[in-house]
């Protein structure tokens, strides 16, 4: 037995959308039945490159979260289909016969990620394919995996813990995009964007002069954490969970400690902490 699929680290994304140029290169136009028909010019996007904004100015972050078919265990676009038009190769794969799937515009809506698209001209709904047809010819790796220039994407085999993909995903802290929908995806990610803290340390009696070098910690939401400001002033925690109630404490020599409760509904910049000196 195999599964074949994808480890998406999002913390090595730059965005720069190669994989989704090489993914229209090799479909756009082209005919790979019984996997795929041929991609239209417009509105078809198998990869596509999520932008996600977090905090605000001066503390401004943005991601890309790179999403394409996740190639589900459980997928609800296979229980949608009728005449098994969309099925689970014995590798992992999940696949939507262009031929069955004719006039099934149902399938569309099915998938909770949103990676199933309408061809109207063709009247059939479709997706990544993992460059099934690439694989069979024995092509080592889907064409997104070959131009993405970061190592952002490592496709492999999960089921063989000799791959490199198996061994990432036993050693790096692997994540469910959206665990909600149910849908047992086989691709994963590192490094899903979450909430931040961030701040400014400076000292009372030192104006204009960057605090370097302070201890910051944080407490709360199963976590203690411990950094120390950099040679701006500057300090942050990342990966944190939403809507959860922590601790931010600051201690400097010679200055009074301060504790500040923070809770993480939105991302959170603390502005400029100012260390009061003691008499
Ligand atoms: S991500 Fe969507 S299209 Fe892909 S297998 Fe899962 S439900 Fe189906
Ligand atoms: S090619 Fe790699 S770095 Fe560029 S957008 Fe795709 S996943 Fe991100």
């Amino acid at each position: 037995m195999a599964r074949l699929s994808l480890l998406i680290d999002v913390t090595k994304c730059s965005g720069c959308h190669n994989c989704f140029l090489a993914c229209r290169d090799e479909f756009y136009g082209n005919d790979y039945t019984p996997y795929s028909a041929p991609q239209p010019l417009e509105g078809q996007f198998w990869m596509q490159i999520k932008e996600v904004e977090r905090g605000t100015y001066p503390k401004p972050k943005l991601d890309y979260i790179p999403l394409p078919c996740l190639h589900c265990e459980e997928a609800p676009c296979v229980a949608a289909a009728a005449d098994g038009a969309v099925y689970r190769r014995a590798d992992g794969i999940v696949i939507i016969d262009p031929e069955k799937a004719k006039g099934q515009k149902d399938i569309v809506n099915s998938c909770p990620y949103r990676v199933i698209f309408w061809n109207k001209e063709l009247e059939i709904p479709q997706k990544c394919t993992l460059c099934a047809h690439r694989l069979d010819e024995g092509e080592k790796q889907p064409r997104c995996v070959e131009a993405c220039p970061t190592g952002a994407l490592v496709f492999g085999d999960l089921d063989d813990p000799e791959s490199e993909i198996a061994k990432l995903s036993a050693s790096l802290d692997v994540e469910v995009y959206h665990p909600e929908y149910a849908s047992l995806p086989t691709v994963k990610y590192v490094g899903i964007p979450k909430r931040f803290i961030a701040g400014e340390v400076v000292r009372r009696d030192v104006p204009g002069e960057c605090a370097e070098g302070v201890k910051v910690t944080l407490e709360g939401g199963g976590v203690s954490l411990e950094t120390l400001s950099d040679s701006y002033g500057d300090f942050e925690f990342d990966g944190l969970e939403k809507n959860t109630d922590y601790r931010v404490g600051v201690e400097c020599d010679g200055y009074a400690p301060m504790i500040i409760e923070v809770s993480t509904q939105t991302d959170v910049d603390l502005g400029e902490i100012v260390l009061e000196p003691f008499d």
